[in-house]
C-alpha cells in the first residue's frame, strides 16, 4: 500500500514528505502501517515538512493527542488515528484539540484520502518555504550589496520609522542596525537636527519624487560635516507613498575645495581684495538694483601716491605690506554694502550703491584723511602714505559702468595733478 513508500529501507521519492508513525504509549502500528517509519525526536522537523500518524487510545484521546502534538511540534501535519468510530462532535473536538485530521484505523480509503490531503498541504508549505528561502537569500544579497557601498544608505516607512540601513549608516550614527530599525530620526540624531530632518521628510512624502539638498551635520565621532542628502519617495502602484530611501554623500572636502576655488577666482592673491572681474560682476548687479529703484550709485578710483618711492626706499616686499594695509584700511572705512576691488598695481575701485556723490565723498574723504593721519608701521619703518581719489556718480542707466569709471579715472588724474592726497569729483 501507499504507506510503504516511507519505509526507511525504501526511501520516499525526491521531495515527498516523510510519513511517520508516532504512538504516545508505544502502541505498535497495526499491520497496514507496519512499513511506516517510527517517529522519534531525531526526526522532529521544526519546519513542519512531515506527516505523522498518531494513534489515540479510546480512553485517553485528549491526553494522547496533547502528548503527540508536544512531541512532533506545532508545524508537523498530525493525523489522529482512532481505534473505533466516534461521533462527529468528537471528531470536531479532536481537530480543535490540535489534530490536523482524524481517521479510523480500519477505514483504509479514508486514510489514503487523508494522506493525500496531507501531502498537498505539506507540498504547498514546502513551496512557501522555498520561496521564503529565496526571498531571504535575495534580501541577504541586497543587504550585502548596500553594506559594501561606502555611502550611508537608509530607508524608512511613510511614518518615518527606519526599516533598514547599511553598515556606513551604522558607522555615522554610532548605532547598530538593530537599534536603528524600528526607531525614528528623533532616536538617532540630535534634537534640533531631528526636527529639521523630520520636516524635510514630511515635505518629501507630501510632494513625492526626489529631494536633493546640502546640510551641515555631525557624525557620531563628533566631526562636523557637510552632507548632500539624496532621497526619493517609494510609492505603491496607486502612487501612495510607502516611505523614503536615501543616501548621504559626504561633500565636506569638496565644499572646502569649492570655496578655495571660488576665492581664488574672485580675489587678488596679494591683498585678498576682490579682483577686477568680480568687481565688474558685482558692480553691474549693484547698479542695476539701485537704478531699478531710482537710486544713484557712486564709483571711485583710488591710487596710492608716490608708491614707486615706497618700493624704491624700502623694497618691494615692504611695498606689498603697505599695499595690504591700505587695502584693509579702505575696506574697513567704506563699510558694508559698498564693494572694493584691487584694479591692478596700487589702484583700487570702489562702488557705493545708493550713495550720491556727496555721501560717498564724505565716506571716502574720511578714509583719505585717516590714511594720511597715521604712518603705516612696517617691518623696519613707519611709512607715511597718502591716496588720491577720483569720484563719479552713476545716475544715468544709459551710461555703462566702464564709462563712469573712465570719468572717475580722469578725475583721479586731476587729483594727482592738483598735488595728490585729495578727492576730485568727475564732471
Ligand atoms: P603716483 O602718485 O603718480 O601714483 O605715483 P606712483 O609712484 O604711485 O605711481 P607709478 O604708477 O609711477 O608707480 C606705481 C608703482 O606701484 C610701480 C610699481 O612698482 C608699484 N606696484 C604695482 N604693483 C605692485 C605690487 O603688487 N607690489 C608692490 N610692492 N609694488 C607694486
Ligand atoms: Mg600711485
Ligand atoms: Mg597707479
Amino acid at each position: 500500500m501507499i504507506l510503504k513508500q516511507n519505509d526507511r529501507a525504501a526511501p520516499a521519492p525526491e521531495g515527498a514528505p516523510d510519513v511517520f508513525w508516532y504512538a504516545v504509549n508505544g502502541t505498535p502500528a497495526p499491520s497496514d502501517f507496519q512499513d511506516v517509519a517510527a517517529f522519534d525526536d531525531a526526526h522532529r522537523l521544526a519546519d513542519g515538512l512531515a506527516i505523522v500518524l498518531a494513534p489515540l487510545a479510546a480512553s485517553r484521546i485528549g491526553e494522547d493527542l496533547r502528548a503527540a502534538r508536544a512531541a512532533v511540534g506545532e508545524e508537523v501535519y498530525l493525523i489522529a488515528v482512532l481505534e473505533s468510530a466516534l461521533s462527529p462532535a468528537w471528531l470536531e473536538r479532536i481537530i480543535e484539540m490540535g489534530a490536523d485530521d482524524v481517521v479510523f484505523q480500519s477505514d483504509q480509503p479514508a486514510i489514503l484520502l487523508s494522506l493525500a490531503r496531507a501531502h498537498r498541504v505539506v507540498d504547498r508549505r514546502t513551496r512557501a518555504m522555498d520561496s521564503l528561502t529565496d526571498l531571504m537569500e535575495q534580501r541577504n544579497y541586497l543587504q550585502y550589496c548596500i553594506d559594501n557601498i561606502p555611502a550611508p544608505i537608509f530607508f524608512k516607512n511613510a511614518d518615518g520609522t527606519y526599516l533598514g540601513c547599511n553598515r556606513a549608516f551604522e558607522t555615522i550614527t554610532g548605532l547598530s542596525s538593530e537599534q536603528i530599525i524600528g526607531s525614528t530620526v528623533h532616536d538617532v540624531a540630535p534634537q534640533l537636527l531631528a526636527l529639521k530632518y523630520d520636516e524635510v521628510d514630511r515635505s518629501l512624502i507630501a510632494s513625492g519624487g526626489v529631494q536633493i539638498y546640502e546640510a551641515h551635520c555631525s557624525f557620531s565621532d563628533g566631526t562636523p560635516r557637510i552632507v548632500s542628502y539624496q532621497k526619493a519617495v517609494m510609492a505603491d502602484r496607486q502612487g501612495r507613498p510607502l516611505g523614503i530611501a536615501g543616501t548621504m554623500l559626504d561633500i565636506t572636502e569638496r565644499k572646502a575645495l569649492e570655496a578655495k576655488l571660488i576665492r581664488a577666482a574672485e580675489r587678488d592673491p596679494l591683498t585678498d581684495c576682490y579682483n577686477r572681474r568680480k568687481f565688474f560682476e558685482m558692480a553691474l548687479a549693484l547698479s542695476a538694483e539701485a537704478h531699478a529703484v531710482g537710486r544713484p550709485v557712486t564709483v571711485a578710483v583710488i591710487d596710492i601716491d608716490h608708491f614707486k618711492s615706497v618700493n624704491d626706499r624700502f623694497g618691494h616686499h615692504v611695498g606689498d605690506q603697505v599695499l595690504c594695509r591700505v587695502a584693509r584700511h579702505l575696506e574697513r572705512q567704506i563699510g558694508d554694502g559698498n564693494v572694493m576691488a584691487r584694479a591692478g598695481g596700487e589702484e583700487f575701485f570702489v562702488i557705493l550703491p545708493g550713495h550720491t556723490i556727496a555721501s560717498a565723498g564724505d565716506i571716502l574723504d574720511a578714509a583719505r584723511q585717516n590714511i594720511a593721519a597715521y604712518d603705516i608701521a612696517c617691518e623696519y619703518a613707519s611709512i607715511p602714505v597718502t591716496i588720491s581719489l577720483g569720484l563719479a556718480v552713476h545716475d544715468d542707466p544709459s551710461e555703462t559702468i566702464w564709462d563712469v569709471l573712465k570719468r572717475a579715472d580722469k578725475a583721479l588724474y586731476s587729483a594727482k595733478n592738483a598735488g595728490r592726497n585729495r578727492i576730485v569729483i568727475a564732471a
